[in-house]
């Protein structure tokens, strides 16, 4: 190889490599050669035809709804088996999963990722300023009995952001201190 694009001896050896070149049918459990189309005209063929091409896209979409059931299933109470033979399981379906094509137009979802469980604004801004006003507070106990119905029968809840009795009497003494501190600042300012 020159050190800089190819040379005319190299591209007429690559071009002689390519003309022999076949490529497999993208279905994992085909083994079809298919051959490259040299003309312009129609798609080029990733799979020997539709059905192999549908069925390819069936079995992914299955290995992945296995995948992510038992991944989901780790998260349990109820396990329905050891955590190390889910483990195992997830290794295999993961090691299957790595033969087929990443669908183009759908993009990867991240199986482990999930729904994030945020918040609502109204709650993230009543601890910032530890002021807990009703809407806030309705608002909190909304989200905290929706986590607890998705989180019913799982190993794991996340911690609710109703604040306790405690929790909004130093909030209310913290708001009341950084109000008086920003009085005296004004005052000493004028
Ligand atoms: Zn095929």
């Amino acid at each position: 190889m020159s050190s800089f694009g190819m040379t005319r001896e190299e591209y007429e050896n690559l071009l002689g490599e390519l003309a022999s070149r076949d490529a497999r049918c993208l279905n994992p459990d085909c083994d079809a050669r298919l051959s490259y189309r040299a003309s312009q005209r129609g798609r080029q063929a990733l799979y020997c035809d539709d059905e192999c091409r549908r069925s390819t896209w069936r079995r992914r979409r299955s290995l992945r709804a296995s995948l992510q059931a038992v991944i989901e299933s780790h998260a349990m109470i109820e396990r329905p088996a050891t955590a190390q033979r889910l483990r195992a399981a997830e290794a295999k379906l993961r090691w299957l999963l790595a033969r087929y094509p990443s669908d183009p137009s759908a993009g990867d979802e991240d199986f482990d990722s999930g729904q994030a469980d945020h918040p609502p604004l109204s709650v993230i801004f009543a601890r910032m300023d530890d002021d807990w006003t009703e809407e806030a507070l309705a608002d909190a106990g909304r989200f905290d009995a929706r986590m607890r119905l998705k989180y019913l029968n799982r190993r794991e809840r996340p911690v609710p952001t109703t604040p306790t009795p405690e929790a909004r009497r130093r909030a209310a003494i913290a708001r009341e201190q950084r109000l008086e501190v920003e009085r005296l600042v004004l005052a000493f300012d004028t």
